[in-house]
């Protein structure tokens, strides 16, 4: 509401002007005065007024003509405009001309009181209605300029995008979609999802995320379309303020080269596996046979040149059983058996068997383990080759006379494996690297050992596909700490172990 409003008081009675200024001030205005149209137009370009009380009758530039100028000039104010009985027919025109209101004289202080009120009410209503017809253009603008920004996004993009509401009918997707779903037609706004999405998994996806209890942020999965068109589809809900799902947003993303990729490097790798292994495993049972005197006797320098032979094709052997093991895991084969297990017996197995390879080095190899560990679900050939690897490493990256400790015990749910060394370390930079394939360390330390790469990649597949966890802590120059962590099989409480009731 406006307060305190500029007016301006046009007339040619000094006592009419003088009242209005006392009356007007008094209440809270700012009053200006001029005694004739002249003068008041000239004040009315200097400075912006928003009431004018205005006599119709006056020397030089009577109030017709002041509203003729206001009109002509576009000058934009409020007039009250003050007329006598006598020019009562001038000042109804002049209300015709676009005066507000009128005050007869003589008027009251009272009459002028509410005239001035009436007059400042209907410039703070205009001017409100005005905010408000500005702020709702500039939303509709602000509005459209987004959805065109938002439109354009979708359609640049190279994923199909496809939004549902809370009825799951399709609220907005780019032409992307219905080329990658393969649907009959391109017009799906505005449709139920259930209806027009041809592949029944994604319907599925669409609804799972609808399903509270499941709190679901993101739901993935690999998708055939037609013969040979695979795409990758995430479904996530929609949340408003409250967190109440009021839609879904589907990404489908065409994954069809990589898919021909992984395919081609799976049957490579199987193709390459088997064409080297099978040649080389005749070609070591041929050196074992030399080695063993079987085709007769062979010197030391023979027996020597023969062993080198051997070692070299075992740990060829032992690559080309990486490679097809992490093309398994990477396929997703790589549990092929889960058991319950207890570990203690695998990994004192392990050690046992690698203990002379900490023993050239001069390195004391301790296994402190417990008599008994809660079982874990695992198969046991993939368990040995995690233990295996693991306490490999920790002998390969010591040095000679170092120390390595593998312990184990219960924390929680879960198994703690803790295989500690006292060697080179590695680089903290280098740590999240090292479960890359091919990913080896490189540092003078470690340059002149030989290995794949392949170890903990494969390691990580396993524990993973066991629903375990790996950390490490690590040290250059000073050694480190593997920590495997592996779930352990629910006990039997007496709740789960009492027979089903009739
Ligand atoms: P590699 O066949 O090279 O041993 P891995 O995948 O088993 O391959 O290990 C990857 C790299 O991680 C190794 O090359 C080595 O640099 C580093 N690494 C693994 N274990 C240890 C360890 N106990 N101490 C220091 N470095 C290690």
């Amino acid at each position: 509401m406006l307060e305190s409003a500029e007016i301006l008081v046009v007339d040619d009675e000094k006592m009419i002007r003088e009242g209005c200024a006392r009356l007007l001030e008094k209440i809270g205005h700012k009053v200006t005065l001029a005694c004739d149209g002249i003068e008041a137009l000239d004040l009315i370009r200097q400075k912006n007024f928003d009431i004018m009380l205005l006599d119709i009758k006056m020397p030089r530039l009577d109030g017709m003509g002041v509203m003729g100028v206001l009109k002509r000039e576009q000058l934009d104010l409020l007039v009250l405009v003050i007329t006598g009985f006598a020019t009562i027919e001038t000042a109804v025109q002049a209300m015709k001309a676009g005066a507000y209101d009128l005050l007869i004289k003589p008027f009251s202080t009272d009459s002028l009181r509410i005239a001035v009120a009436r007059a400042v009410e209907h410039i703070s209503l205009a001017r409100e209605a005005e905010d408000l017809r500005r702020l709702q253009a500039r939303s509709l603008k602000d509005i459209e300029s987004e959805q065109s920004r938002l439109r354009t996004v979708m359609n640049a993009m190279a994923c199909g995008v496809l939004v549902t509401d809370n009825e799951k009918t399709v609220v907005l997707c780019n032409p992307l979609v219905p080329r990658l779903l393969n649907m009959s037609t391109p017009d799906i706004v505005g449709r139920s999802a259930a209806h027009i999405i041809p592949q029944q998994p994604l319907v599925d996806m669409i609804d799972r995320v609808f399903a509270e209890e499941e709190a679901i942020t993101a739901l993935e999965q690999e998708l055939p379309v037609t013969g040979s068109l695979w795409l990758r589809t995430r479904t996530a809900p929609v949340r408003d303020n409250e967190a109440r799902i009021i839609g879904s947003v589907t990404v489908l993303q065409d994954i069809t080269h990589t898919k021909e990729m992984e395919q081609m490097k799976n049957q490579f790798v199987a193709m390459v596996s088997h064409e080297l292994k099978t040649p080389l495993a005749v070609i070591m049972q041929q050196v074992e046979v030399l080695l063993g005197g079987m085709a007769g006797a062979i010197n030391d320098r023979q027996a020597h040149f023969l062993e080198r032979a051997r070692i070299r094709g075992q740990e060829l052997i032992d690559l080309i059983n990486q490679l097809l093991d992490l093309s398994r895991i990477e396929a997703g084969q790589i549990v092929s058996q889960q058991e319950p297990l207890d570990l203690v017996p695998v990994i004192r197995r392990v050690c046992d068997f690698l203990k002379p390879q900490a023993d050239i080095k001069q390195q004391d190899l301790v296994w402190e383990l417990p008599e008994c560990l809660p079982q874990i679900s695992a198969d046991p050939g993939n368990m040995d080759e995690v233990f295996m690897n693991v306490i490999n490493n920790a002998i390969k990256y010591t040095p000679e006379g170092g120390r390595i400790e593998v312990r184990a015990e219960r924390e929680g749910d879960y198994v703690r494996f803790r295989i500690a060394d006292s060697g080179f370390g590695i680089p903290k930079d280098d740590i999240p690297r090292i479960f890359d394939k091919f990913y080896r360390v490189k540092t003078d330390k470690t340059i002149s050992i030989t290995g794949s790469g392949l170890g903990l990649p494969i390691v990580k597949g396993i524990v993973e596909a066991h629903l375990g966890e790996i950390e490490i802590q690590s040290r250059p120059g000073q050694g480190t700490i593997f920590d495997i962590l592996l779930p352990i099989i629910m006990e039997k409480t007496e709740e789960n172990a009492r027979p089903p009731s009739q």
